[in-house]
């Protein structure tokens, strides 16, 4: 099986040879700049010593400093994170934001740690990183199961050495210079994504029905937007539970059902029958959203799947052999390059406003967040069209041309 990296690799090779880039400049725009392995090591609760490998990757900074977010999971790796990296930096030069592209992570499961060791690993974890993040040099944000709360900690623990920056990362709770409409970009993103690619089909977004994996941020707030736009939720599914329901699920008391449960699982979710990855993937669905983690839609998956559009909330939920698979079959996939990158938009806007220490209000970042998503999703289409691609190519073409001028302006 093909590893995270070299599935993302793929992507852009197979983008950079429609374009005929040179060998030498391909080499140059994928090597990661810089790839950073740490030991965090805290005292449990219980007086125990336990160690995470910590992991921040800066891929390619040629557009502007380094974005990504920080994961906490068990599965994070430096394989993992250096795939998500490069991702970054395709999707800030997709979507027009003036950074590069990083990530981070942490091989741990939080569910096994109390709210004060999560505290004590993600300062620890500051310690160690903190000479090369900075507004203006490496920006984290949160990822799967990380949050406002992570990142808080991060700005308190950053500010220990180099004074109070909030603009060091972005995702931050309100209160501490966050941005209004932060949290549900991402969603909104995807869900804008949704409406626009139902209605380049003729197809209606009242009524269309919606399958989707994983309700956390980014999935709970598409669901929630799609919901209150006239689409029909289905079908759902996370770490602990699948779940099915012909006549729509209500989103928002499902976001409530998750945010109140122990496992933060739809599980339990009153009046749905038991369903099954296998069965949501295959769903005869309009939409099909993943939107938990990389790698679920295999050629297997994909053989199975019968919606007509996907639309990736996820970061890599298709790997490159079942995206050829899709785009046999005529299934119209958006891809996590251009349908979350919501949620990096605004944190542009976050990073603007700490810097700027001005707030924007929430109706302003909304219409700007749409402009700039639907500026970014009409140039893909546009070309799409125009060179009879398929959306992923199409995304990864424009990418490399921004990443690939700016990394010529500036010189070696
Ligand atoms: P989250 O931690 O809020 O939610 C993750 C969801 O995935 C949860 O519902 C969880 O139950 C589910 N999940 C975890 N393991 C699973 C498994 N093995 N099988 C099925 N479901 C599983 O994370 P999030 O921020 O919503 O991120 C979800 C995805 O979106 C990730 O791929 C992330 O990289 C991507 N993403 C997030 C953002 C953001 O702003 N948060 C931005 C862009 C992309």
């Amino acid at each position: 099986m093909a590893s995270h990296f070299e599935n993302a690799l793929k992507y852009f090779t197979d983008a950079a040879r429609v374009m005929d880039v040179s060998r030498s400049i391909e080499r140059l725009l994928v090597t990661p700049m810089r790839q950073m392995k740490v030991e965090v090591a805290i005292k449990r609760d219980d007086g125990s010593v336990a160690v995470f490998d910590g992991y921040r990757v800066q891929h390619n900074g040629a557009r502007g400093p380094f974005k990504g977010g920080i994961r906490y999971h068990p599965e994070a790796d430096d394989d993992e994170v250096n795939a998500l990296a490069s991702l970054m930096t395709w999707k800030t030069a997709v979507v027009g934001t003036p950074f590069g592209g990083a990530k981070g992570g942490m091989a741990v499961d939080p569910r096994q740690l109390s709210l004060g060791e999560l505290e004590r690993l993600t300062r620890k974890f500051v310690d160690q990183i903190h000479f090369i993040i900075g507004p203006s040099v490496d920006i984290p944000a949160p990822d799967v199961n990380t949050n406002a709360q992570t990142m808080a900690w991060i700005v308190d623990q950053y500010a220990k050495y180099h004074g109070f920056e909030p603009g060091v990362v972005t995702g931050k709770p309100i209160e501490i210079y966050g941005s209004q409409g932060r949290e549900e970009a991402t969603g909104r993103g995807v869900a804008l994504c949704t409406k626009w690619a139902l209605a380049d089909l003729g197809l209606p977004l009242d009524g269309a029905t919606v399958a989707l994996q994983g309700y956390g941020n980014v999935g709970s707030w598409a669901a929630r937007f799609l919901c209150a736009w006239g689409a029909r939720l289905v079908a759902v599914g996370d770490h602990a539970a699948y779940l099915k329901n012909p006549e729509g699920f209500d989103a928002e008391a499902l976001a409530e059902h998750v945010e109140a449960s122990p496992e933060r699982s739809v599980k339990g979710f009153p009046g749905a029958d038991q369903s099954s990855a296998e069965e949501l993937f295959a769903m005869d669905v309009d939409v099909l959203i993943p939107a938990a983690l990389g790698g679920v839609l295999t050629d297997e998956v994909a053989a199975a799947v019968r919606a007509r559009v996907i639309v990736e909330g996820a970061n890599g939920p298709t790997v490159p052999s079942a995206h050829a698979r899709l785009v046999k079959q005529d299934v119209v996939v958006v891809p996590d390059i251009l349908a979350n990158a919501g949620g990096v938009t605004v944190s542009y806007f976050e990073w603007a406003q700490n810097t700027q220490r001005f707030s924007w209000e929430k109706d302003d970042v909304e219409q700007k967040l749409e402009k700039q998503l639907r500026k970014a999703y009409d140039e893909v289409t546009l070309l799409a069209r125009k060179r009879s691609l398929d959306l992923r190519t199409a995304a990864y073409i424009l990418a490399i041309r921004e990443v690939g001028k700016a990394t010529a302006l500036r010189g070696l």
